[in-house]
């Protein structure tokens, strides 16, 4: 693919202020991190620029403190973990984000080769509100701009977009490698592509359907959200969790689907209990003949067969929510199957698989194949808004 953004590699980084937009968002108890996944996803992009002697100045929101300077969400706290994570000393830059000169001085003193944090862009209510001055107070902190936080490329904040406009920018080497592993799932995906969407709801995710059922040329519907379609076209979910109010939303999506040339998959058959609880009783029913006191938490074991087909005939899965109650025995059946024969379809050369929601990327550690599909994105509500085809603020403002 050739890159429609800069890459790292495209940037003069020797003796340069790299202001580097990282995702520093993680998990914290007790003053310490209890997640670094995110942390590590940046350590590439952080040696790259120490190895050419860049200084790597990290900037990243925190929390929510509301446009307040308030200690309870200083980024002071995360230094420890990224030092741990790259084997680099870390230092930690103060600032209200109202006056920059302290902040100026302290990466000017810095030598090259360092790695800076600076404290919370959100404790400037410019942040959120994309403010072009608060952007240029950024700005004079840099030479050169690096995001490498795709987690929040759908927020068009002063630290993902209008800084991204002031200065010479780039993606970082995360930020590359999910767009490019995005572009491989939808962007230019080698055909036949199989979207595979489930979760609880429709209502959360009727974006998402509309533009899948332009892109794609199959669209599994599984989970809970496929008991509003069930209900929609007639048949009896019992106690199923189901939006009744979203029935002609569903034939919307369906005929919308018929007019693009997508085929829809629904379950065939459905795993059924009667409480909502791990280990209780179940029992198998075809969707024309679902138990009316009964609920529908698993896709069956035809509609399994019927999904593992469309998947070989696929070249591409895209594949967000859990085709049942996965959290519980024995309603992850549905999903780990799936999971395991695009795992294996992928590992065989067969598939490009992509992922991404989460609790998606949870199903799928459950289901122990995280690593084995070509790319599950841990971004969240980005990765969802990609998927609704909307155009990303932070990937925007990287376009060549
Ligand atoms: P993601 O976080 O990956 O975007 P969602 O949040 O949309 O996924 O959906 C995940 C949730 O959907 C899980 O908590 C799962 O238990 C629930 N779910 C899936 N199928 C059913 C079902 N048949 N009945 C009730 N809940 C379901
Ligand atoms: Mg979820």
């Amino acid at each position: 693919m050739t890159a429609t953004f800069k890459t790292l590699d495209e940037l003069d980084l020797a003796n340069k202020r790299v202001l580097l937009r990282a995702d520093l968002n993680v998990p914290v108890a007790d003053g310490k991190v209890t997640d670094a996944t995110r942390i590590e996803r940046l350590v590439p992009t952080i040696r790259e620029i120490v190895k050419k002697d860049g200084k790597a100045i990290l900037l990243s929101h925190f929390g929510r403190p509301k446009g307040k300077v308030d200690a309870e969400f200083s980024l002071e706290q995360v230094c420890e973990a990224v030092a741990n994570a790259t084997g680099h000393p870390v230092g930690f830059v103060a600032t209200d984000w109202t006056e920059m000169s302290d902040a100026q001085k302290a990466i000017e003193s810095a030598p090259a080769g360092s790695v800076l944090i600076l404290e919370n862009t959100r404790f400037h209510p410019g942040e959120e509100a994309n403010d072009p001055e608060l952007a240029k107070r950024m700005a004079s902190l840099g030479d050169v701009y690096v995001n490498d936080a795709f987690s929040a490329a759908h927020r068009a904040h002063a630290s993902t977009e209008a800084l991204a406009r002031l200065l010479p920018a780039a993606a970082g080497l995360a930020m590359q490698a999910e767009l490019e592993a995005l572009e491989a799932g939808l962007g230019k995906p080698k055909k036949p592509v199989v979207a595979i969407v489930g979760g609880a709801k429709v209502s959360s995710k009727i974006d998402l359907l509309e533009n899948l059922v332009t892109k794609v040329d199959a669209l599994v519907i599984g989970g809970g959200m496929a008991n509003t379609f069930l209900h929609a076209q007639g048949y009896g979910v019992g106690k199923s969790l189901a939006e009744k109010d979203l029935a002609e939303t569903a034939l919307r999506i369906m005929d919308k689907a018929i007019d693009s040339g997508c085929a829809i998959i629904l379950p065939i058959d459905a795993v059924v209990a009667w409480h909502f609880k791990a280990d209780t009783p179940t029992r198998l029913y075809g969707v024309d003949a679902i138990d009316k006191d009964g609920m529908i938490l698993d896709i069956g074991p035809s509609s399994i067969e019927r999904i593992q087909g469309a998947i070989d005939d696929a070249n591409t899965v895209v594949w967000n929510g859990p085709m049942g109650a996965f959290e519980m025995n024995p309603f992850d059946a549905g999903t780990v199957a799936i999971a395991k024969h695009a795992a294996k379809r992928t590992h065989d050369g067969k598939l490009v698989s992509v992922a991404g929601g989460g609790d998606t990327v949870a199903a799928l550690a459950h289901a122990g194949v995280k690593d084995a599909f070509t790319y599950v994105s841990t971004a969240g509500g980005a990765f969802l808004e990609w998927m609704e085809g909307k155009p990303l603020p932070g990937v925007e403002a990287l376009k060549k």
